[in-house]
């Protein structure tokens, strides 16, 4: 993700009091009042801007003893480039009868179907939802988590086989930074959202964890493992999520 920064001197050696700060700060750029989260980190060396496009927002961090004036003219210099982003970040798109959403990458419409018995079913291009309105978003989340898992399980199964590895347990998180992780107990997570992500994704990003088990680095070596492992050629996945990735955050939010 694009971000900026800068290492100011630090003027004033003050800790801000708790609570004596606003966690949202203004900034008036071109006619505009852009929000701006503004956080205080202590690990933070410099005054930074991100975009957050979980959260829609952009993140305005300092460290913990620099002026919130000198950060906010940090902000303050950057407007155009917060106005910009802020426009790029994507739409919310609700888990609601009638909205379109994809499922491994195929358009799918959602219907409610109060009436229904059962829970979350698909026809053709279509993902039905029974029971209640208000239950539709995590009884269609849940669904949908549970169709990754389908997915994933074998496909991680078959890959950690062919380097001789075995993975203890496959966790599915709302992880919003990261689409994967493989830790050294041999425990892998990935996002739940990638269910919505093209299948040469899914198959990527498995391959590259599963490189994982065997190099726990990002050398040569890790790269070539983890192209062997995928099914087809790796650099259109990744280009993928590149261009991507960002839009899988929109949807049931
Ligand atoms: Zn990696």
């Amino acid at each position: 993700m694009p971000s900026m920064a800068f290492s100011g001197l630090v003027s004033r050696f003050v800790l801000p009091r708790a609570g004596s700060e606003p966690e949202q700060l203004t900034i008036v750029h071109a006619g505009d009042t852009l929000p701006v989260s503004f956080v205080r980190s202590p690990r933070a060396r410099r005054v930074s801007l991100r975009a957050d496009a979980a959260h829609r927002r952009i993140v305005l961090t300092a460290p913990m003893r620099m002026p919130i004036d000198k950060a906010r003219g940090f902000a303050e210099a950057h407007a155009g480039w917060i106005a910009a982003r802020l426009k790029r970040l994507p739409e919310r798109r609700p888990f609601v009868d009638g909205a379109e959403i994809p499922y491994f990458g195929q358009p799918h419409r959602i219907r409610h179907r109060p009436d229904s018995r059962g829970t979350v079913w698909r026809e053709a291009a279509e993902i039905h939802v029974a029971g209640h309105a208000e239950h539709l978003p995590r009884r269609l989340r849940d669904w949908l988590t549970a169709e990754l898992r389908r997915a994933l399980v074998p496909l991680v199964q078959a890959k950690a086989e062919s380097v001789d590895r075995r993975v203890r347990r496959i966790t599915l998180r709302d992880n919003r930074s990261r689409w994967g992780s493989c830790g050294p107990d041999g425990g892998m997570s990935f996002s739940w959202r990638l269910v919505f992500a093209p299948p040469e994704v899914l198959d990527y990003l498995v391959a590259h964890e599963v490189a994982h088990l065997v190099h726990l680095n990002h050398s040569p070596r890790f790269w070539a493992l983890a192209r062997d492992l995928c099914d087809g050629p790796m650099e259109p996945p990744r280009a993928w999520l590149k261009a991507n990735g960002e839009t899988l955050l929109q949807y049931g939010v």
